[in-house]
């Protein structure tokens, strides 16, 4: 999922942020100091488990408005969740897993991908971020996952058309924490900015 409202961009020595289109100058610190030293925190990554998506934003920065359809292999994903664990477990705090695309929702078995990155990161946040449109037509059974791995649902809140009372319901029923990504996204940059500037 991009995000329209928060980005930055690296220029000459400086690190623009820009929020709601305004933009703060940071200056950096040398990027290849920042390249050697060990990092005892990994704030966050993420996996796009679908490349294309079913909506066509003009700012998408996961370039999904040109992406053929493809799905991640589950087997080639499950390789690499478990080395990302057995690199970073006990070394690195992964502060959160972010299972996003394009769409997610597009891959059928999304459900299984959140199921593997809770098995691998058992003690980090892990959120599903989407657009929502699939939301409301989703089985039982994917609430069911959401609620038992602990996943927390974040939508990105786009101008269209979405029952976000009836999402806002199956969240309270099945007792999972649902974060709007356009707030969730400003406070992931600016930690991330924070680490990235002063380490
Ligand atoms: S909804 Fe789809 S097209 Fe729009 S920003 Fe997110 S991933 Fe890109």
């Amino acid at each position: 999922m991009g995000n329209i409202f928060f980005s930055h961009y690296k220029q000459g020595k400086r690190v623009i942020l820009n929020i709601l289109g305004i933009k703060i100058k940071f200056k950096l610190k040398s990027e290849k100091l920042l390249r050697l030293i060990p990092h005892k925190d990994l704030p966050m990554f993420e996996v796009h488990i679908a490349e294309h998506c079913n909506l066509n934003c003009q700012c998408c920065t996961h370039f999904s408005p040109l992406a053929e359809p493809e799905f991640l292999p589950l087997d080639d994903y499950e390789k690499d969740m478990k080395r990302m664990s057995e690199l970073t477990t006990g070394k690195i705090n992964v502060g959160s897993v972010h299972i996003l695309g394009g769409e997610p929702l597009l891959n059928k078995n999304c459900t299984k991908y959140l199921e593997l990155a809770r098995k691998y990161f058992p003690n980090s946040v892990i959120r599903l971020i989407t657009n929502g449109i699939l939301l409301p037509q989703q089985p039982e059974e994917f609430w069911k996952v959401l609620s038992v791995n602990n996943i927390t649902l974040a939508p990105t809140k786009y101008p269209i058309d979405i029952n976000w009372k009836k999402i806002q319901d199956y969240c309270n029923q099945y007792k999972i924490k649902l974060d709007f990504y356009l707030v969730l996204g400003g406070v992931i940059l600016l930690k991330q900015l924070i680490n990235f500037l002063w380490i």
